[in-house]
């Protein structure tokens, strides 16, 4: 667990650094300490989705990006079967919105991963640690707008584009 700037991880470290002793690469304790990292410079107003906080340290946990980017597309793919939403459905706008703002559950680590890792692949780590401190409950497509010049729509294709060619990749570790 992450506490402020204190991480607390595992009881003994991994046989092998490289993976953690993990199939995936999965390192919870990369992740915990991802979270106190960040926590040592944000405003005490922070006030993120759960969606950027949790995909955040998740894209740090040592997973490969093609492995995060399956893992999104499976979840959007469950939540389009589960509710009937059609592609052209904002699925961010659901994970960013009033019932999943503040909400730890599997997708906002499983979109969350791939969608941090997008935005500061494209825009840059500073204009996503801009847009992590802005957001508010209610104003995550505005935040965007202001902080890194794009609606929500927009960055929402180029990122569901981006996961489908990472999926594709024949990337092994990154
Ligand atoms: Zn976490």
């Amino acid at each position: 667990m992450a506490l402020y700037g204190l991480a607390l991880g595992s009881s003994e470290s991994p046989k092998d650094w490289n993976t953690a002793d993990h199939p995936d690469g999965l390192s919870l304790d990369r992740h915990e300490l991802a979270h106190a990292v960040l926590h040592q410079m944000q405003p005490p107003d922070s006030d993120a989705p759960t969606l950027l906080i949790e995909g955040r340290a998740e894209a740090h946990s040592g997973m490969t990006s093609k492995k995060r980017a399956k893992f999104a597309a499976y979840s959007r793919l469950l939540w389009q079967f589960r509710t009937g939403a059609g592609p052209e459905q904002s699925y961010l706008s659901e994970l960013t919105g009033p019932d999943w703002y503040r909400r730890v559950n599997a997708p906002v680590y499983s979109v969350g991963g791939a969608l941090a890792e997008f935005l500061w692949q494209k825009h840059g780590v500073e204009r996503f640690l801009n847009l992590y401190f802005a957001c508010r409950p209610g104003q995550f497509a505005s935040a965007v707008r202001t902080h890194l010049g794009v609606e929500l729509e927009q960055l929402e294709a180029e990122f569901w584009t981006e996961v489908e060619r990472l999926t594709k990749t024949d990337q092994q570790k990154k």
